[in-house]
């Protein structure tokens, strides 16, 4: 069977994912099944695949407007879905799709994906969800949006309160839901956006899969654990 053709107002998103990974399939169709879902998220084996499947999947590839890239331990585990999921990841990064990398919140999935463009965590089950984040995802488009910056008026503290305001200038993209971070580890230094509950606490990098955080959550971690070195050094003392 060839792959079906795809319609210009058809927006799919191609999902790289394991087959036996049935809970995070369920989830992502019932997201984009919302109403208001601007997406059709794209399951190959659902599609009828076609050998030689490397053919079939880059024409499907070349028709999507997005990847999601569907994290599982199954993913993790099976090799032989670690070297499709790697090829579909790398044939969108070639024609620079958004790649949107999804991780249980169950539990971390050891499989990076250089190419990331945005990151987030998914619950277990997508029934409870009516105007949430996920809705967002199934209804806004991908695309940077820069905050504008504020004019300064005449006075000091209107040109300082712009100052300060303009420092804070984000880029952010879903709606708002989702902020620009750079990878933190001097040997990644990915950047994408990453769900912005994310940044309140440190998280394990999508391109690299190490520990990492924004510049205030790293400055105050390392306060926390100056203070603790200091409060167990005048224990022993005493
Ligand atoms: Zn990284």
């Amino acid at each position: 069977m060839i792959p079906r053709a795809v319609s210009a107002l058809d927006r799919p998103l191609f999902v790289a994912h394991a087959s036996d990974d049935v809970e995070g399939q369920l989830f992502l169709t019932q997201v984009f099944h919302l109403p208001g879902s601007a997406w059709r998220p794209v399951f190959y084996p659902v599609e009828g695949p076609q050998a030689p499947h490397a053919n079939s999947i880059l024409k499907y590839i070349s028709e999507a407007v997005g990847l999601v890239v569907l994290l599982s331990p199954a993913l993790a585990k099976q090799p032989w879905t670690r070297s499709w999921v790697s090829f579909e990841v790398g044939a969108a990064a070639q024609r620079n799709l958004p790649i949107l990398v999804v991780e249980p919140l169950s539990g971390f999935v050891d499989f990076p994906v250089p190419g990331v463009t945005h990151y987030a965590r998914r619950p277990a089950k997508a029934t409870a969800l009516g105007e949430t984040f996920w809705a967002k995802v199934a209804r806004t488009n991908f695309h940077p949006v820069e905050d504008e910056p504020l004019e300064p008026g005449e006075g000091f503290w209107d040109k300082a309160g712009a100052f300060f305001y303009n420092l804070g200038l984000k880029t952010r993209s879903v709606d708002g839901s989702f902020t620009r971070f750079r990878c933190s580890n001097s040997s990644c230094l990915a950047s994408y956006f990453v769900e912005d509950s994310l940044l309140h606490s440190t998280f394990q990098c999508p391109s690299c899969r190490h520990e990492t955080a924004t510049p205030m959550i790293e400055l105050q971690n390392d306060l926390m654990k100056l203070a603790n070195e200091a409060a167990k050094a005048r224990q022993s003392r005493e």
